[in-house]
């Protein structure tokens, strides 16, 4: 564009200058042929009136009457705006229509009357000294029998034929002239306006190149642009919806990615990092800045992983078959990353025609599930171990009482004792894991109503059903409740809640001791504690105390007849109310445990 402009504003003078030799030369050639025109009509005309004035003259000549011939002249220069001038072959003036002839000089040496004189017609153009202007003369031989005797010079000035062709010079050169120079303004005028309006149009193409969409062109200059402007704003439209309607889908796209719990890594066919989410990079431990664009070898550090990638981008290079029989297997990859175990899944995404393909990763965080996995297998080798015991306390005692003490009474009542025991033992392990997977049940369908009401009388109770087993065990038992509000609880399962804990704290007391159950009012809950002075717990143990089977002295706990669940029933219980247990221990001190029931509006 530029250099356009510059070839334009650099040939314009050229082209000015060659418009202006042009009308020059066709104004000068125009003057010269329209003058010669001219003169060559005054000339013919000057002959006939020279003609004429010889035909005139030649009777007075004839008759030498030079006062007549005198007088013809004055006559002639009367009638006509031309000068008469008679002269004789000697070249004397006869006369003259202008002046006296007897003091004018004489003009044989005049070129038009030397040539008259020697018989042809003669023609002069000179400057006249006496007159002080440009002369046109022209002179007809007198021709009488004896041969030509004078001739017949008719004059006139050109000043007038040199005005007029002036007058048209004046037309025909400087009025194109202006014309020309008004038609340079115009057009520089216009040339003003295409420029401007393709600076303007130029502006909007830069602006659609950076992208700015919503600009439009309603008016430029010149009009000639209007179809360009009209076509530009179609484009700017069109390619700003097309614009946005992409934006949409990938902000969208972006929106989906980002609320997604699983972590997503696009790479492309370089394995540099194309697009990639929040979830990715808090799973993964990067940092989210100047990701993309980056290799995947630089940034992930897990050969694992790579390993999936490369597994991945080489099913592009296997035969369809035999890579849809690979298929997942070698897809997937469990890590572990910041100490959490990950999943990653590789797939090929938008082969292209040439085969290159990039690689979708997608991570699923899979600590909580390991962890659970990890519990089911504990719990289900805990509950065998649990089972095992007394099932084989119980065969041994009948192949026991089957064979060798069969007939001993003494021997019989002692195994059938063991298998009382161990069954009952069966039985309270059975009874608390249905306790708890009712428990557990009921908890995940939401189905443990909750009422309001007071919780002095849940103490009483729970207290009523431990009384004997803590006398037996030489343990006082001392209530104490300052909580007057009623509380949302399930009334059954918070006894047996406390229950199991005044269980344990008796169980664990030394003959002597006191248990307190205490009950106090916080500022948004219910807090019930059982303090005893038993045994305690060492720290190491409390981390891990409500989980199932869990005893700090497993040979202690099952010889009290303990299942190792009670805690765990009581936190599932205290859970159920959206409440929670704590506990709080000294080694041989005693130890506190507390539930905490938050008030709220009862259920169900
Ligand atoms: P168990 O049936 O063995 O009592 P629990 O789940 O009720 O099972 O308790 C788990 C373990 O916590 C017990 O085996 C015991 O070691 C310990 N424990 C519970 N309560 C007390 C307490 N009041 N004093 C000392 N140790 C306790």
């Amino acid at each position: 564009m530029l250099k356009k402009r510059r070839i334009f504003w650099q040939t314009l003078p050229f082209q000015i200058l060659l418009v202006l030799a042009l009308l020059v030369l066709v104004t000068v050639e125009g003057t010269r042929l329209l003058r010669r025109r001219a003169l060559d009509t005054l000339t013919e005309s000057l002959q006939s009136d020279a003609r004429l004035a010889a035909r005139l003259s030649e009777e007075k000549l004839a008759a030498g009457d030079r006062r007549g011939l005198d007088l013809i002249c004055k006559a002639y220069g009367r009638a006509k705006s031309e000068r008469l001038t008679l002269v004789a072959a000697d070249g004397s003036v006869l006369g003259d229509s202008d002046a006296d002839p007897a003091g004018m000089d004489n003009h044989g040496d005049r070129p038009e009357v030397k040539e008259a004189l020697a018989g042809r017609e003669g023609v002069s153009r000179r400057f006249s000294m006496t007159l002080d202007r440009r002369m046109l003369y022209v002179a007809e031989p007198i021709r009488l029998e004896s041969g030509i005797v004078a001739a017949a010079r008719v004059s006139q000035s050109l000043t007038e034929l040199d005005r007029a062709v002036q007058a048209v010079h004046f037309r025909v050169g400087i009025l194109p002239l202006l014309a020309g120079l008004l038609i340079a303004l115009l057009f520089a005028a216009y040339n003003g306006r295409i420029r401007k309006s393709v600076g303007l149009v130029n502006d909007a193409v830069s602006r659609l190149g950076r992208g700015d969409f919503s600009h439009r062109l309603y008016f430029v200059p010149a009009p000639v642009m209007d179809p360009v402007t009209d076509r530009l704003n179609e484009a700017a439209e069109s390619l700003g919806s097309r614009f946005s309607e992409l934006e949409d889908d990938r902000n969208g796209l972006q929106s989906v990615l980002e609320s997604m719990s699983e972590g997503v890594l696009l790479l492309d066919r370089d394995d540099r990092i194309e697009r990639f989410n929040r979830a990715a990079v808090d799973l993964l431990g990067l940092s989210g800045g100047g990701l993309k664009g980056r290799s995947a070898y630089d940034i992930l550090r897990n050969g694992a992983l790579l390993r999936l990638i490369e597994r991945t981008r080489a099913e592009a290079e296997r035969p369809v078959s035999a890579a849809a029989q690979k298929q997942s297997a070698d897809r997937e990859v469990i890590f572990t990353e910041g100490g959490r175990r990950l999943q990653a899944h590789g797939t090929l995404f938008g082969a292209d025609a040439s085969g290159a393909a990039g690689v979708l990763l997608v991570f699923s965080d899979i600590t909580r599930l390991s962890r659970l996995e990890a519990v089911r297998r504990d719990f289900v080798a805990n509950v065998s171990h649990e089972l095992k015991t007394p099932i084989t306390a119980i065969q041994g005692s009948v192949e026991t009482l089957r064979g060798h003490a069969a007939g001993d009474p003494a021997e019989s009542g002692r195994f059938l004792e063991v298998i009382h025991k161990h069954a009952e033992r069966l039985n309270s392990v059975v009874d608390d894991l249905l306790k708890l997977s009712r428990l557990e049940r009921e908890e995940e369908a939401g189905r443990i109503a909750l009422e309001e009401g007071p919780i002095a009388p849940v103490l009483d109770e729970a207290v009523a059903l431990l009384q004997s087993k803590a006398t037996e065990s030489g343990v006082g038992l001392r209530v104490e409740c300052e909580c007057p509000h009623p509380v949302a609880m399930n009334a059954g399962l918070l006894v047996q809640a406390v229950s199991n804990l005044i269980d344990n704290a008796v169980k664990y007391s030394d003959r002597g001791g006191t248990v307190q159950v205490r009950c106090r009012t916080e500022e948004s809950a219910v807090k019930i504690e059982i303090e005893d002075e038993g045994c305690g717990i060492p720290a190491v143990h409390l981390p891990r105390l409500f989980e199932r089977f869990y005893r700090v002295d497993p040979s202690r706990s099952r010889s009290l007849g303990g299942t190792g669940l009670g805690l765990s029933i009581v936190k599932h219980i205290a859970q159920a109310h959206g409440g929670s247990v704590e506990v709080k221990s000294e080694e041989g001190k005693g130890s506190v445990f507390a539930i905490r029931i938050p008030f709220r509006k009862s259920s169900g």
